[in-house]
């Protein structure tokens, strides 16, 4: 009892979500000593074209938990049906087990709303009904305390990353380029991370105020709510997407050139032009993005962005802009390196 109570508080100590799954799948497998024990989350659009990605997986002789990275491309990631036990759990919204050998017992993660992903135990015997209940319940603590960190870093009607926790994620991306997943021994991992820069976008909404005025707040609310889904069809899983306020909205993402951020602020302005919102028809968006640079402050970054959205809406809106093209085209003055200069 102590030791799951031990658990418990070191748990719900993090706020870092990868922190997390590692934590959990460390304090059942020294709970429980399984073969092995690992969380799987669903990404990529439901219902159709999700994937399983490998959150945390302790398996047999792992002194530490390995994870996919969270730039894997979707494709190359197993589809949820070609799991089948997995699969099943999902849908059957309960534990069960799958006498072995190895025995599996399956969990399913699932948030207010939905399954979002399965807990996986591998042992010589399935697991006794006491431990299964033990099981649920620290699952229940994990759920409770992911509603928790969404409920203070997320956007309540469109689900999206709220501007309060933008400059924590931007200061940890600008100043620590090696994520989480390429460790010093994963060479091939850690080049892929420093072959790849970080970009930063503004997307607002053109006449945004005439939704409102022709069709009301409420459905004003609904088309930033499908607009946040295109975003999240639009970019990948590893981006970090943010409603900033009102209807205007950030992507931090990583991509390899500014040919590839380029191409992906420009797949979402097309998705959105194209896209026919109910009632309301047809809406489109303006896009201004921008390289992090070294030594980069959260605001310097943003007003650059926002510069280049500003130069989008003055010539014609529906358009992507990029901010270093306008400098050197004599478009725009740079003047972001000044300004991110503290004054005393
Ligand atoms: P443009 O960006 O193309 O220059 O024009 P706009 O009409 O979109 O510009 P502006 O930024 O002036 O107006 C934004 C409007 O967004 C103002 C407000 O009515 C609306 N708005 C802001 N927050 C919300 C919200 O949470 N829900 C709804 N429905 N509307 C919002
Ligand atoms: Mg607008
Ligand atoms: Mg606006």
């Amino acid at each position: 009892m102590t030791r799951v109570v031990e658990h418990l508080a070191e748990l719900t100590g993090y706020r870092d979500r990868d922190l997390l799954d590692v934590s959990l799948v460390e304090s059942l497998k020294d709970l429980l000593q399984p073969q092995a024990v690992a969380i799987y989350r669903c990404v990529g659009e439901m219902p159709q074209a999700q994937h399983w990605i490998t959150r945390a997986r302790l398996g047999p002789g792992d002194v530490t938990a390995t994870a996919d990275p969270l730039w894997s491309d979707l494709e190359n990631l197993p589809a949820v049906e070609s799991i089948p036990d997995r699969f099943t759990c999902l849908s059957r919204q309960e534990a069960f087990c799958v006498p072995g050998p190895p025995a599996k017992t399956y969990f399913p993660l699932t948030t207010e709303h939905e399954v979002v992903g399965v807990l996986e135990f591998d042992s010589a015997q399935p697991l006794s009904t006491e431990d299964v209940r033990m099981v649920s319940n620290i699952l229940r603590i994990y759920r409770n305390f992911q509603g928790l960190l969404d409920y203070s870093e997320r956007d309540t009607l469109t689900g999206l990353l709220n501007r309060k926790t933008f400059d924590e994620s931007f200061l940890r991306i600008a100043h620590q380029p090696v994520a989480a997943g390429a460790s010093p021994g994963n060479v091939e991992a850690r080049r892929a991370v420093q072959a790849t820069t970080w970009w930063l976008g503004v997307i607002d909404i053109d006449h945004f105020k005439r939704v409102n005025d022709n069709f009301g707040h409420l459905m004003g609310d609904e088309v930033l709510l499908l607009l946040s889904r295109l975003m999240r069809t639009t970019f990948r899983i590893h981006d970090h997407l943010y409603r900033f306020g009102g209807e205007e909205f950030v992507a931090l993402m990583r991509c390899g050139s500014e040919i590839d951020a380029a191409a992906a602020f420009e797949r979402l302005r097309g998705n959105v032009e194209r896209y026919v919102f109910p009632q309301v028809g047809r809406i489109t968006v303006s896009a201004g993005f921008t390289e992090l640079r070294a030594g980069d402050s959260p605001s310097g970054a943003f007003d650059r962005a926002d510069k280049a959205i500003y130069y989008a809406k003055q010539h014609g809106r529906n358009q992507v802009r990029h901010h270093a093209t306008l400098v050197a085209a004599g478009e725009l003055a740079d003047e972001s390196r000044d300004s991110d200069v503290e004054l005393f």
